[in-house]
Parts: C-alpha cells; structure tokens; sequence
C-alpha cells in the first residue's frame, strides 16, 4: 500500500456528554505542560483532534488558540438553518473555529436512532461547509460473531461518501468503531482492525476507481489508551484513533498523543 503526504496521523477526543466549561478550562490547563516539549521542539507533531460537547467548544477554542490542536463537534445537523429544534448547524460550527465534526457515532447511530440516509447528509452539509467529517462505521457484535463484519462496514462506508465526489474524499476521515469496544474496555485485535480497515479502504477504492484511498485517513476507535495504542499505530493500515474515555483525561491524552507521534515518526503535520 503506497502512503501519500496527506495521510497525516490523527488522534481525535470524542469527549461525549462529558466536562462542564469549567472542567474543560481545567483539561487544557492541564493538558499543554504535559505536552509542552513536543510543542517546543522542532520534532513532527501529529494532528490532535478534540471534540467536546457543544457547550464547551468556544472555550476550549480560545484556551487552545495558540497550539496546534484542533477543535470540532461530535454531530451537525444538515441543513444550513432554519425551523430545526434544537439543532446545529455546519455554518454555526465553522463560526466557532471547528475543522472537524463526528458523523454517524454508533451512540447515536443505535442510541438516537440515526439512519445511513441521514449520516450521508451530514457529511455533504459538513464539506459544504468546509468541515471534514469524521465518518464512524463499525459493526455490533451480532453481525461480527455471523461473520458479516466486513460486508457490514463495506455498506457503511459506501454509504457514508454516497454525495461525496473523488475529489472531496481526501477531507473525510473514516473511523472504524466497532460497536462491541466502544466504551467497553474490550479493544479489537489490532489484525482484526488492520483487516477491516483494509476492507474500508477497498470499498473507498471501489467507489471512486483508482487508488482513491490511499488520501484518505482512516482511524481505528475502541477502548483505546495508552497501553494499548502502540499495537494499533505500528499497523500501516492505520493512520490513528478515535478515542472516547481515555481521552477525557489530560495526563492519559498526551500520553496518547506523544505514543501516536513516536509510532509514525516518518510522516508530519508541520
Ligand atoms: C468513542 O466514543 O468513539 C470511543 C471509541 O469510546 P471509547 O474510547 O471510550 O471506547
């Protein structure tokens, strides 16, 4: 598999429904000593995500203005505006600073009830407005233990990019999220991801024709932390992680982050 340039390892935070703004002030304080070195060498760094609650953006926006951490939302609605309670709209985030925002999570794919129709429009709404979506995909347990993890996360992601062109491919980020790690302490096995991943970025190809995936960046998400993120990073396939839990705490997400960085020295985001 070749690598391209724009396959810049990410590590994005998924803080869920969690931290108060307080809280979130609390976490950037404690966050950037930690990473402070990193930040003051001339070593590559990679691109740090962090997507708290809405409620928390515009603070952590401002606490983080000066270092190379990028802030986005974990849902957008898809339309620009309009009598839409309670929503939020892709234009509203790119007003607050975001450049990235979490589409189709499995929490609100199986919790909320989101529809694949819908998770393909925020992702068209997302680009249209300048933001890169994360695109979750992941299958539940039932459909791994019947063997149909693979055509499971193929629909998904073909679904997912159905109203994106090839030329807008490379700004969508995939997270493989299986259903069955998430916030449950159990992590895929890193060939298990490394396979499906590989599936993901087939189906990619499949779609555009061409080596088209080899621009996009596709994350693996799933009780990862510190003492399991090295077996996933050192996987070609992999080009980073989604992380929910682990990430709420600022000592354990630059661990992460420094873990990431070491893992894939050979390729920069600056
Ligand atoms: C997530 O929320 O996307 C996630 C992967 O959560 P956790 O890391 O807690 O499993």
């Amino acid at each position: 598999m070749g690598e391209s340039q724009l396959r810049v390892p990410l590590l994005a935070a998924n803080w869920k429904m969690n931290k108060t703004v307080g809280e979130t002030l609390s976490f950037a304080g404690a966050f950037i000593p930690e990473v402070q070195s990193l930040l003051d060498s001339q070593d590559p760094w990679p691109e740090i995500l962090i997507c708290p609650p809405f409620t928390s953006i515009p603070a952590l926006s401002s606490a983080l203005a000066s270092y190379p951490v990028a802030i986005g939302a974990q849902d957008v609605y898809w339309q620009e505006k309009g009598a839409f309670t309670g929503e939020i709209s892709p234009l509203m985030l790119k007003d607050l600073g975001c450049r990235y925002v979490i589409v189709g999570h499995s929490e609100r794919r199986h919790v909320i009830g989101e529809t694949g129709e819908l998770v393909a429009k925020k992702v068209r709404a997302a680009l249209d407005a300048g933001l890169k979506p994360v695109l979750c995909v992941g299958e539940t347990l039932v459909q791994r233990e019947q063997g149909d993890a693979l055509k499971v996360n193929a629909d998904m992601t073909r679904e997912g990019l159905s109203l994106v062109k090839r030329e807008e491919s490379s700004h969508v980020v995939i997270a493989y999220e299986p259903v069955w790690a998430i916030g449950t302490g159990k992590e895929a096995r890193p060939d298990d991801a490394a396979e499906v991943i590989s599936h993901i970025r087939e189906t990619v190809d499949s779609v555009y024709g061409g080596n088209a995936s080899e621009d996009v960046r596709v994350l693996y998400g799933g009780s990862v932390k510190s003492g399991n993120i090295r077996s996933f990073m050192t996987r070609e396939e992999i080009d980073g992680a989604l992380v929910g839990g682990a990430s709420l705490d600022p000592v354990e997400f630059a661990r992460l982050a420094l873990t990431v960085l070491r893992a894939r020295p050979d390729r920069r985001a600056r």
